[in-house]
């Protein structure tokens, strides 16, 4: 069975953290793709700093022309907020049910999870990937306990409907922290690639406004 990975963010900006991720998911799942969805207007977080512009080509820079991850744009094409539920039926109307879809979260979007718009029915429609994510000592919520408890495996065998926890190499990176950089002057350099940072550089994204 095709294995297809999907990493959705705001990605404002994408970093090592994601891409680390990304890379170690693919090759722990022995995954055939994974894409990265940047996403429109989140439903459930504050707007972005950078347009949705902006963050699509920051992704497309650091993900270059390797071709070992790939950008999935569709959340950006659509005009209403892109709930995670409405992507992955998208995605299995194109790709049918004879492909493994596994959503990947870090440990912070999981614990939010049931906050999210039909959340009971991702696992309908995907497995999930959980992955630890340093300096996010959240609880996770009792709802979650029972569902983590139920459905964990440990390795991927069904099209949906698992929970697969995985360890990765640990990197407290977030783009919270690297929009507060560049908004004091400070560099991320070294968190993000060189490609990335050149852009933001180039388009003075993330800096105070000067008409405040
Ligand atoms: P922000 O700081 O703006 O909230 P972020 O760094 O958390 O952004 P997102 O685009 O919100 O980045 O993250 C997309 C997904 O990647 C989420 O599931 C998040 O948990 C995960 N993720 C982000 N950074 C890391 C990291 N350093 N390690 C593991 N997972 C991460």
């Amino acid at each position: 069975m095709r294995r297809v990975g999907l990493l959705g963010g705001t990605f404002d900006p994408i970093h090592f953290g994601h891409l680390r991720s990304a890379v170690e998911v693919r090759e722990q799942l022995q995954l055939d793709e994974l894409r990265l969805i940047p996403s429109a207007r989140p439903p459930h977080r504050d707007q972005p700093g950078a347009s949705a512009d902006a963050r699509l080509r920051m992704v497309e820079l650091a993900v270059g022309q390797q071709g070992d991850l790939q950008v999935d744009d569709r959340e950006l094409r659509r005009e209403r907020p892109s709930y995670t539920v409405e992507t992955l039926e998208t995605l299995r109307a194109e790709l049918g049910t004879e492909v493994a879809l596994f959503m990947v979260l870090g440990w912070d979007a999981f614990c939010g999870l049931p906050g999210w718009h039909r959340w009971e029915d991702l696992l309908q429609l995907a497995n999930l990937v959980v992955l630890q994510r340093p300096d996010y000592d959240l609880e996770v919520p009792e709802v979650l306990k029972d569902l983590l408890a139920a459905r964990s495996a440990s390795q991927p065998e069904r099209s949906h409907g698992q929970i697969i926890c995985l360890s990765q190499t640990p990197l407290a990176i977030s783009a919270t922290h690297i929009r507060a950089l560049v908004a004091a002057g400070a560099s991320p350099r070294f968190l993000l690639p060189d490609a990335v940072l050149d852009y933001i550089d180039n388009e003075g994204l993330y800096r105070p406004s000067t008409e405040d």
